[in-house]
């Protein structure tokens, strides 16, 4: 058995870098999750945005149909997680989402998509800059149990 008293204490770089790692790891966790919470890279973001959409055409019908969706203002409350999400009664967008891009990806590429471009629309990348950008269109919540 090793002597402790040869354990040195940790120095503090040491232990900084550990929780910038833990940091990164962390923020890692909330893009995957809440991706409009982070914009890490805005640009890098926008062109892959972009490059999803070309690849899958789908996406911009839920995009217009995300910006199409109003907050009713005779209405108590209006909550975007409901309309994303769905619930008991009604199918969220989010089901016809995950069916375009990301790992369940499973609708037709554009034409001439390569199998690089197929890859692409499956990464967690194209998931998260295409999922900021549908999910931003929608109304903020407002008075619902999310906001
Ligand atoms: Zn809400």
């Amino acid at each position: 058995m090793e002597a402790e008293s040869e354990t040195k204490p940790p120095d503090i770089e040491e232990r900084l870098s550990r929780l910038e790692e833990r940091i990164d790891a962390l923020a890692q966790f909330v893009t995957s999750q809440h991706p409009r919470k982070i914009g890490r890279h805005p640009e890098q973001s926008k062109a892959t945005w972009k490059r999803a959409a070309k690849l899958q055409p789908r996406l911009l019908d839920l995009l217009k149909e995300a910006g199409d969706v109003q907050d009713d203002p005779s209405r108590r409350s209006f909550c975007a997680n409901a309309i994303w999400y769905g619930n008991s009664r009604d199918s969220g967008m989010k089901d016809n989402f995950v069916q375009l891009v990301g790992w369940h990806a499973c609708f037709a590429l554009s034409s001439g998509a390569t199998e690089a471009d197929e890859k692409f629309i499956k990464s967690r990348e194209a998931y998260a800059a295409a999922y900021r950008v549908i999910y931003e269109a929608l109304p903020p919540c407002r008075d619902c149990i999310c906001a």
